[in-house]
Parts: structure tokens; C-alpha cells; sequence
């Protein structure tokens, strides 16, 4: 049995991980598709400290084979969660080619950003098509940029990137927006962004990177719009609805947990995008990793 087992090798579930074995204990990750998650697919990270540019690919090598030398241990797999409550109260980790035991688990299992799902999305990506404006807006300083949703985030990157770029244009769905008064008011009055209702993206356009989109108005009728990225911000899904038998989700799906990474299951902790959280950014993530594998650990000796 594992005194620790890591469900996710992003940045928040490898730094987890690491914290545990150097801890002293046994810590096995499980990782469904690629170590590094989202980290691993970012062209450039400049926010990270202490590294003042790194390809998104070679920070999670740094981390993945830090992890390595500390003595944690890898698999792959899909991983789900079952609680045995007996005198020896511990967890089973199953995957489509392993079952696991382990006294202790931490979930790490991050997001996915929606996608538009329109031409030139997945092509341009990286090359002008963001999903985060924290993590991309400074590279388009001084430049115009369009953002595509309506909620929170949607107008939060709308405010934001309107200190950064020439001009910001926010293209909605309908001709409401789903997001607080107070930062509704603030984008209304914010004479760098222009806020285009009522319209629905077709096409991101661009050869080696984006040059502008086209989006269609409520008769059909297609505007095309130059700009230099686009951002979308249309929501974002947590990776948890496998594990919504052994922990609560909140209404979106998140995990709930404060900044103790605690979970309403004891001896479940969480770590990273996908808990509740307002922001979700890879320091965010190890700070995370760096709670959860340290309260594991502690668990762990109580027991
Ligand atoms: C294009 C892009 C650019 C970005 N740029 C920046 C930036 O410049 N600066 C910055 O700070 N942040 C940036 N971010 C955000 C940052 O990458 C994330 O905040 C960070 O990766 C979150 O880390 P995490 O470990 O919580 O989750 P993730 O990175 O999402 O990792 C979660 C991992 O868990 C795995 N997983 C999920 N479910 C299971 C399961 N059931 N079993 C096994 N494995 C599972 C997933 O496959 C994934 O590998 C960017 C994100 C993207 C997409």
C-alpha cells in the first residue's frame, strides 16, 4: 500500500508528489494523458518566478524528473477513487490497468478550457488563439485583441487586457452579459473596449498566426474583424465528475476546498485548478501541491 497516491501530473499533482517523498513517504501519481497537463501546452510561461521566460514543455520536464530523482513513482491511467471504511480506513485507486491502495489520496486533476469549436481554433492555437489572459496578455501589448464570451471571466479578460493592448473588443453571444453589476459597469465606461452583442464567431482567421475573426450578427449577416488574438473565455470543465461519490463538488464542478486543500472526505485532498479557487495559474497550482502534499504527509503519521 502507497502512503500516498497523486491523481494527475500537472504541476500541482508533481509538486504534491514531491513534497511527499521528500517527506519520507511512498507516492505514486497517476496520469491519463500527458505529464505536465495544461503547463505542458503553453508556448511560453513569463509569471513563473524565479524563470523569467521557459516553454511550458520543458518546465514540466524540470518538474517531472525532479519528482524522478526524489523517488516517486509513475503510471498511466484514468483514475477513479473508492473509500474502505474498515479498522484500516483507506482508499483504492483504480485505474483501466491497475487497482492501487493507499492511505491517502490527493487530487490533482485540473481543467479544460471550452472550446469555440469553430474553424481555425485548434490550427491557431498558441499562435493568437488564448485561453487565459493573465498567462497571454502581455504578449500582445500594444495590439488589438478580441474576447469571446459573456461571464465573469469573459469581462475580467476584457478589464484586464484593456491595460495592456491598443484595443479590446468583447463579442456576446446575446445582448446580455452573465457576470457581477459592478464589473459590468466598469467594462461600459472602459473607452478601450468595445463590446459587440449579439454576435456568434465563425471562423478565427490566420495563415501562420491570427490576423482576425469572423462573426456572424442575429440575421446571418458576417462581419470580419481585424485583431492580433483571441481570447476565449466561454468557461472551463473540471476533470471531477469521477470522483463526486467521495468528495462534494460545488455547482460548476470544482472540488470544494479552502487554501488547506482539505477536502469533506478526510484523508482526500485537493490540489490545483481543480478545486475552488479564483485563480488558476501554474504558482497557484505548486502552492497548492505544496499544501496538499504537506497535509497528506501529516495525515499519514497520524494514522
Ligand atoms: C495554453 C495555456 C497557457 C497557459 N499559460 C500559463 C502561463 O503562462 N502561466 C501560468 O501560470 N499558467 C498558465 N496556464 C495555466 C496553467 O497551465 C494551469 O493553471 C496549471 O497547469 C494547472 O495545474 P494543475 O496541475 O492544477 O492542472 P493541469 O495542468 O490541468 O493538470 C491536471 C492533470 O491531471 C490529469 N488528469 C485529470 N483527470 C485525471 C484522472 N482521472 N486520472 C489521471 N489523470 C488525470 C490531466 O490529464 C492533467 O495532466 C496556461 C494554460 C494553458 C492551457
Amino acid at each position: 500500500m502507497y502512503d500516498v497516491i497523486v491523481i494527475g501530473g500537472g504541476p500541482a499533482g508533481l509538486t504534491s508528489a514531491l513534497y511527499v517523498a521528500r517527506a519520507g513517504k511512498s507516492v505514486l501519481i497517476l496520469e491519463q494523458n500527458a505529464f505536465g497537463g495544461q503547463m505542458a501546452t503553453a508556448p511560453k510561461i513569463e509569471n513563473f518566478p524565479g524563470v523569467d521566460s521557459i516553454d511550458g514543455a520543458t518546465l514540466a520536464n524540470n518538474m517531472f524528473e525532479q519528482a524522478v530523482a526524489h523517488g516517486v513513482e509513475f503510471d498511466m491511467g484514468s483514475a477513479t477513487v473508492s473509500v474502505v471504511d474498515d479498522s484500516t480506513r483507506h482508499f483504492v485507486v483504480t485505474t483501466e490497468y491497475a487497482e492501487h491502495q493507499a492511505k491517502s489520496v490527493i487530487i490533482a486533476s485540473g481543467v479544460s478550457h471550452k472550446h469555440l469549436g469553430v474553424d481555425g481554433e485548434s490550427a491557431l492555437e498558441g499562435k493568437g488563439v488564448c485561453y487565459c489572459a493573465v498567462c497571454d496578455g502581455s504578449f500582445y501589448k500594444d495590439k488589438p485583441v478580441v474576447v469571446v464570451g459573456d461571464g465573469n471571466s469573459a469581462v475580467q479578460y476584457a478589464l484586464y487586457l484593456a491595460t495592456i493592448c491598443s484595443q479590446v473588443t468583447l463579442l456576446t453571444w446575446s445582448n446580455k452579459l452573465f457576470c457581477d453589476g459592478e464589473l459590468a459597469q466598469r467594462l461600459k465606461v472602459n473607452d478601450k473596449i468595445e463590446w459587440v452583442q449579439n454576435a456568434t464567431v465563425q471562423q478565427i482567421v490566420g495563415d501562420d498566426c491570427v490576423t482576425g475573426v469572423a462573426y456572424a450578427d442575429e440575421i446571418g449577416a458576417i462581419t470580419y474583424h481585424d485583431c492580433d488574438a483571441v481570447f476565449v473565455a466561454i468557461g472551463q470543465l473540471p476533470h471531477n465528475e469521477t470522483f463526486a461519490s467521495v468528495v462534494e463538488l460545488d455547482e460548476r464542478g470544482y472540488i470544494v476546498a479552502g487554501e488547506d486543500c482539505k477536502t469533506t472526505c478526510p484523508g482526500i485532498f485537493v490540489a490545483g485548478d481543480c478545486r475552488t479557487k479564483s485563480i488558476r495559474q501554474c504558482a497557484t497550482a505548486v502552492g497548492d501541491g505544496a499544501v496538499a502534499g504537506f497535509s497528506a504527509s501529516m495525515y499519514v503519521d497520524k494514522l
